[in-house]
């Protein structure tokens, strides 16, 4: 039998064990998803030990993500954002390879919901774990993303990490604070909120009158799965993709690289979507 997992602190409410044991059922596959709550210092351990057991994969996160960097061979995506939210112990080295999967889940979240991102003006609002992850998608899609963020130092950071990729040009990535969304939002294409408002409360951070028909909204928050921002969007005939698609797809994208197949996407799709 094979054992994928999700370590994290807290991960009692995670959705991730029923979206992959429905892809293992469906494929055919002798594997269970596990959750595991190592205490916060002692995730080293914990990697030890899973490499030791022979568990082929973990997804990571809050409070490890950042950690679990440092613990793994991370691929270039992963190393650039400064996350790993996947570990791939199957892999040959002595170390287990990190992986960031949050990027390509908001990708392809968009791209499902027939966004173009290559010459897209997107601002992504939030520059915590989320957010890098969203930036350097957006960047390396081709988007030019202005960063808006509470704390505006941290957005200017994450800008200038992504600002270093070479395939981005200097003035495709701006940041600011949050009052820089008045005079972004207006022009923007793409709108994503990966700040973690709206999560515990009916709040947005992005007021509701710069919303505009020719945006595209992605929120990150998936609970509640319909969130303030997103009845905001509708309301002013924006295009809106909730945070339960990015979710999928980043579950479906670690899959991919611990068993190199194609999962069943809407059958992972609706056993999260039930939960939810
Ligand atoms: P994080 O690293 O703690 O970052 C939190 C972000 O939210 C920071 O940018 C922070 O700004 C901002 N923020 C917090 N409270 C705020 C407030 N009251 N007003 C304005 N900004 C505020 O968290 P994270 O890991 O990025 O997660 C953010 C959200 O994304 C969470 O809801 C999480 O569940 C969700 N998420 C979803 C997926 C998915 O697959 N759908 C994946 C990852 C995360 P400061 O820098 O100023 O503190």
């Amino acid at each position: 039998m094979q054992v994928f997992g999700l370590v994290g602190n807290p991960v009692g409410h995670s959705l991730s064990p029923p979206m992959h044991e429905v892809a293992y059922e469906a494929l055919g596959m002798d594997a269970r998803y596990v959750t595991f709550e190592p205490d916060p210092d002692s995730l080293a351990d914990a990697v030890r030990g899973a490499d030791a057991l022979g568990i082929t994969g973990l997804n990571v996160t809050i409070p490890f993500k950042q950690e679990m960097l440092e613990l793994v061979d991370p691929d270039p995506l992963a190393a650039r954002i400064g996350a790993v939210n996947t570990v791939d112990f199957s892999s040959d080295g002595d170390v287990p390879t990190g992986y960031n999967t949050d990027a390509g889940g908001a990708r392809r979240a968009l791209e499902r919901h027939d966004v173009t991102l290559d010459g897209a003006a997107a601002v992504v609002v939030g520059a915590g774990g989320a957010g890098r992850a969203v930036a350097f998608a957006l960047a390396d899609a081709g988007a030019t993303v202005h960063i808006a963020n509470r704390t505006e130092a941290t957005a200017t950071e994450l800008a200038n990490a992504v600002a270093e990729t070479e395939s981005v040009a200097n003035d495709a990535v701006t940041a600011g604070g949050l009052d820089s969304l008045a005079p972004t939002v207006p022009d923007a294409d793409v709108l994503v909120n990966a700040t973690s408002v709206g999560m515990e409360s009916d709040e947005t951070p992005i007021p509701a009158e710069l919303l505009h028909a020719n945006l595209a909204v992605m929120d990150a928050v998936y609970s509640p799965l319909e969130t303030r921002l997103l009845r905001d969007a509708t309301q002013a005939g924006a295009t809106t993709v909730d945070g339960a698609w990015m979710l999928l797809y980043q579950g479906v994208e670690a899959f991919d690289h611990w068993t190199g197949r194609d999962p069943p996407v809407d059958k992972m799709n609706t056993a999260l979507r039930s939960r939810l």
